[in-house]
């Protein structure tokens, strides 16, 4: 047989997929199409798992999230034009959140650029505002070295957002196959390892952090999704139990201390703010979700200690002390500092009393609202039924992905997190219509617990169809959703803005009432429930969390029950 007959040759999708696969790819999510199809079939043939969406976007909040939950980045697989431009809202959130995420998009072939081919876009050009690096694949000899680079490139310094173009005419492009692999095996050897590698810290910072703990009359740790995100729940255990500084997470950052410790000052967060002197905050930026660490909210004096893997955001918040450097490393070496010379406030100590005494007055106050039974329901009634009804499943806990403006704000004070990374929300941007996806992202990336999202009827109607592909890959998700029959529940206006020809019409914040979400996911074979009353909250709470299947909770909300944004009325 001629040399030429045996030679195996591959294409660019099949290239991509083993680089990918190489770069210890194992889930990727997205929606198939001209002209990445084989691409994504070749990912699942090398062992990758590809969660196919109805909707980029959705599949694009997915990918974000499952970054943040495994520490490596996600990958966003779409179509070119309209699908590239899809995406870009997951790849965004993922760049405003910090989260690692890679969007790969097919786009047109680079001949006919553009004379208008099929979906041509300069896809490029377009992501530029959202992604930390990009790269375009302008012949198939390049596909191995790009796609490692996006990937080392999303999780260097603070993770984000990056991009990879792949021309319909390199993905049809072949190679030999022992070609392919002497091009990945040079891409792996030229791979920048200081994009994978955590900056140096400077233990001269440490030791002054030190004092500064040692010598604040009222400390306060701060985390938040950073300190998540590099799974640093271990050392700040060790340095809130050694020290006995109270400490409050950012909504993200719940869980990585458990809600019931005892120094927790969640709830007595004004007060744990406004008064302490030294705030060692943790992979958290002094951004709105904190009052930008300003007076009135923080004491004009308060000396802020910054950990942060990203030197901009130092520079940008300009501390009393900035500490470069990865959480769990940072929290480390202060702990093993303190060790050597301990110091430990005691639950006697002023400061400890007096943010103890306000958290248990606080609590007692939101029990008894808890304790009323309001039917039709308000928000709180099955917020606490919901609480104790995730508190019961146990270790491992349930992820609760949250959004929504009251269904959110509520939820944020009223549910328990007990164990890291088990809260996913509107986050950092506020950004609605992340539900769903972040339901499978959870499902996917933690097989072992059981995913409950508690969601308001807007948040959800963003993404509604994906409960089919929760129902496709039997993922174990319990989505509740609070039908208020709209965005903020029912028609607010004043009757002198009902005017015009359209006043007939609904309000530009309603929806259809009573509407049977629950019905959605049975067309695909679910299991749905409609929930009016605490008996068959909890009935359906009991059922779906013991199946373990794809379900919807319809709540029956009244429609006046909430406010107008939530607790942000004040932006309006
Ligand atoms: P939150 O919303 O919980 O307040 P943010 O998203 O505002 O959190 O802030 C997270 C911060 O954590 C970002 O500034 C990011 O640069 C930082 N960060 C990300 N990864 C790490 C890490 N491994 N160590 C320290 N900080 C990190």
């Amino acid at each position: 047989m001629a040399e030429a007959d045996t030679k195996k040759m591959i294409d660019g999708n099949a290239l991509v997929s083993m680089c990918l696969s190489r770069a210890g790819t194992d889930r990727m999510f997205g929606v198939v199409g001209i002209p990445v199809t084989s691409l994504a079939n070749r990912a699942v043939a090398l062992g990758v798992r590809f969660i196919a969406f109805h909707n980029e976007q959705s599949a694009g909040y997915a990918t974000s999230a499952y970054g943040y939950l495994t520490g490596r980045p996600g990958v966003l697989l779409t179509v070119s034009g309209p699908g590239c431009v899809h995406g870009l809202a997951g790849l965004s959130n993922a760049s405003a959140n910090a989260w690692p995420m890679v969007l790969i998009s097919g786009s047109s072939d680079q001949s006919l650029a553009g004379r208008g081919d099929f979906q041509e876009l300069d896809q490029v050009a377009a992501v530029k505002p959202f992604a930390k690096f990009s790269a375009k694949a302008t012949d198939i000899t390049e596909i191995p070295k790009s796609v490692f680079s996006v990937v080392d490139w999303a999780v260097a310094g603070r993770p984000g957002g990056t991009y990879l173009d792949l021309p319909t005419d390199v993905l049809h492009q072949t190679v030999e196959e022992s070609e392919a692999e002497i091009l990945i095996a040079e891409a792996l050897n030229s791979r920048d390892k200081s994009l994978i590698e955590n900056p140096r810290i400077d233990n001269s910072k440490i030791d002054k952090a030190v004092e500064l703990l040692r010598s604040a009359q009222r400390p306060l740790i701060v985390f938040g999704k950073g300190a998540a995100y590099a799974k640093s729940e271990i050392e700040l255990t060790k340095l809130v139990e050694s020290t006995g500084i109270p400490f409050l997470p950012t909504p993200m950052g719940k869980g990585l201390i458990s809600d019931k410790h005892e120094l927790a000052a969640t709830a007595a967060r004004s007060l744990a703010i406004g008064k302490c002197d030294v705030a060692l905050i943790v992979g958290a930026r002094l951004n709105w979700l904190l009052h930008f660490g300003q007076p009135p909210k923080w004491s004009k004096d308060v000396k802020f200690i910054i950990v942060d893997v990203c030197e901009e955001e130092i520079e940008l918040r300009k501390p009393f002390l900035g500490i470069l450097g990865d959480a769990k490393e940072v929290l480390g070496l202060i702990h093993k500092q303190i060790k050597d010379d301990p110091f430990c406030l005691g639950k006697t100590h002023p400061w400890i009393e007096a943010v103890r005494n306000k958290a248990r007055d606080n609590v007692a106050k939101m029990e008894v609202q808890l304790s009323k039974v309001v039917v039709p329901f308000n928000f709180l009634t099955p917020m606490k039924i919901i609480r104790d009804a995730i508190l019961g499943v146990g270790s491992p806990a349930p992820v609760v992905v949250s959004e929504g403006a009251n269904t959110m704000d509520v939820g944020r004070s009223v549910l328990v997190q007990t164990e890291p990374r088990t809260r996913l929300d509107a986050g950092t941007w506020g950004t609605m219509g992340v539900g769903l996806g972040y339901c499978i992202a959870a499902a996917v990336a933690s097989p072992d617990r059981l995913v409950v999202a508690v969601e308001g009827d807007s948040g959800f109607g963003f993404s509604a169809m994906e409960v089919e592909t929760l129902v496709r890959y039997q993922l174990p998700v319990v989505v509740i959703v609070f039908n208020n029959g709209g965005v903020y529940g029912g028609d607010r206006r004043n009757p002198e803005e009902i005017t015009g020809p359209y006043k007939d019409d609904p309000a530009p914040t309603s929806f259809v009432p009573g509407a049977a979400y629950h019905i959605l996911i049975e067309a695909f074979g679910g299991k749905g429930y409609l929930a009016g009353t605490p008996d068959e909250l909890r009935s359906a709470l009991a059922e779906s969390f013991s199946a373990r299947k794809p379900a919807v909770i319809n709540v029956t909300i009244d429609p006046y029950a909430g406010a107008e944004s939530g607790r942000m009325q004040h932006m309006n």
